[in-house]
Formats: C-alpha cells, structure tokens, sequence
C-alpha cells in the first residue's frame, strides 16, 4: 500500500519538512508532492532518496538535484531554470524545516523575486517538537538558531539574552552541551529553569528537565551524543536588568518622544511596554 496520491501539481517551489527523527513523522502531503513533483532537490540527496524509498517513493526519471550551503550559487540557477520552465520543483533540508537553520533563504528570495509561486508542506521541526514537551511557557518564546562556537560569544549572546521574557530555544551540539550548560548556569542564574532535549522522537530519546545548576552537574564530564535542542526559561521580573534597560531608556529619549522611547525599548529587551512608559515618564518629568 502506498500513501501517497497521483496528483498535478502547479508549477513553483515546495518547501517539504521531512523527519527528525522518526521516518513516519512525515505528512500525507508532503508524500503527494514528493512523489508528483517534476523535480526533486535535497540538501542530502541520500537522505531524501532513502526517505523515498522507506515510503515507496520512485525517483522514475526526475532529477534530484543536490542544494546546500555549499553549493547554493552553482545549484540555484538550475533550480531556477526548472521553475521558470513551469515545472514543480519540492526541495527538503536534511530533516526537519527547510530555512530554519538550515539551507533555503536565498533561493526562496530569488523565487520570490521572480514572482513564482512558493508553497510549505508543514511538518517536523526540532524547536517546536521541544517546546511542545519542554513544559516551559510557550505562548512566546525566541529561537537563536546555533550558538556561536566561541565560548566568550555564547556567554555575550547568553548576556544579551538574560532579560527576554519569552522562553529561549537553542540549537546545541552534544560535544558543547556541558560547558555551555556552565555558561547558561552563570548569566542566567544557577535558579533559572532549563530544559535538555535529546534525539527527540529517535530510539533513545532523552528529556531532562531542571534548574540550570542542576542541568550542568548532570552533564558535567558526560561524553553525551545525538543532536539537542537546549531551552532556557524566559526571564521572571527578578532576572531583568533594570539598570541597563534604564540607560537605554535615558539614550533613546536624547532623540525620541517618551512614546517612541518606550515602544523602542520595550521591543528591544522583550519587556511590557507599560513599565517603559511610567519609566520612561519618570526620567522625563525628571523623577527617580
Ligand atoms: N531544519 C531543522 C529543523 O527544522 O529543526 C534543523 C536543522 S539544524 C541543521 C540541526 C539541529 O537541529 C541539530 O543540531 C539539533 O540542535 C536540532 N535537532 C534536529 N533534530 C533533532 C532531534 N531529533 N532531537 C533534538 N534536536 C534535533
């Protein structure tokens, strides 16, 4: 049996999510359009040939052409070429989402720029299957991406990062998990909640839940594997630096209304644009 449909589909660029993990996690559609699409890319064309293969998929006689970061300015103007030939072209990253850490920003702007269509097939995506078992807040929250490998530029990202409200999401490699534990236990405060999320909807998937000095013992000297996603809780009203947010408060009403000031810092730092008003008010009316 197979699951996927024979269907026409209309010319442009697909965006498909593939798995993270499970090869399962895939959606109907994301099935139709592989199997129907005039052209196939992939950011690894063996992953993608093998996913084909696990769901009864025949490449027949399509072109799978290999796009990354590597080859993006070579590979584009064939991709390019198809679209503008009328023909379906269904990219996929590695796993997971296509663009989010991964390959496909730029030929999305060149497709856009050409005015063709461009479609998402939703699926897998290893930051929101996080937060969705995370069990920290999730009516907002920011995603970093990657942290810097530099372990001075993780401490300042981290640093710039302290007093957002919204729950934080980082992509992390295994090998650095317990020394950027370390950090995060040192800018945001041993108290702050984290949580630790390992080859998620895999054999052994692994979620460890805790303060951020709990976490970092736990993985301290681990030789742990597999890939991560670490979240750190939002910042509660103790952990913002007011200080700093002052300061910002005071320059930005050098050269902006007390409405402006306010609206730009409370967008900056993450924080209710209420209090940067009355603050904001205060340092105006020349109060303390
Ligand atoms: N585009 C992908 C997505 O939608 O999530 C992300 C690709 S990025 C190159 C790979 C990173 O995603 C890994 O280093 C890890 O941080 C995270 N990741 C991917 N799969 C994961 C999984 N099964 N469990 C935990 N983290 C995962």
């Amino acid at each position: 049996m197979v699951n996927y449909k024979s269907i026409k589909l209309s010319p442009g660029l697909y965006f498909v999510s593939t798995p993270i993990g499970s090869a399962r996690d895939i959606t109907l559609r994301a099935l139709d359009i592989l199997a129907n699409a005039d052209v196939l890319a992939a950011e690894d064309t063996r992953t993608l040939k093998k996913l084909l293969e696990i769901h009864g998929i025949h490449l027949k006689n399509r072109s799978l052409i290999s796009y990354h970061d590597h080859n993006g300015s070579k590979a584009r103007p064939k991709l390019l070429a198809y679209l503008k030939n009328g023909k379906s072209v269904a990219y996929a990253s590695e796993a997971g989402t296509p663009l989010i850490a991964d390959p496909g920003f730029s030929l999305l702007n060149e497709v856009l720029s050409m005015e063709n269509d461009v479609t998402s097939a939703p699926g897998p995506c290893a930051l929101i299957a996080a937060l969705t078992v995370a069990g920290l807040p999730t009516d907002r929250f920011y995603f970093e991406g990657f942290l810097p490998n530099n372990k001075s530029q993780r401490e300042l990202k981290f640093r710039g990062l302290k007093s957002h409200l919204g729950t934080l999401i980082f992509y992390e490699s295994a090998i650095r998990l317990n020394d950027t534990l370390v950090i995060a236990k040192e800018v945001f405060g041993g108290d702050r909640q984290g949580v630790v999320c390992r080859e998620l909807t895999k054999k052994f998937e692994d979620i460890q839940r805790g303060r951020l000095k709990e976490l970092s013992e736990i993985y301290f000297d681990k030789n742990i594997k597999g890939e991560v996603v670490l979240l750190v809780a939002g910042a509660g009203n103790t952990d913002i630096d007011w200080s700093e947010i002052e300061q910002h408060v005071r320059d930005a009403l050098k050269t902006m209304s007390v409405k402006d000031s306010a609206e730009a810092v409370a967008i900056a730092f993450n924080v209710p644009r209420r209090d940067i008003y009355q603050l904001a008010l205060q340092i105006k009316s020349g109060g303390d």
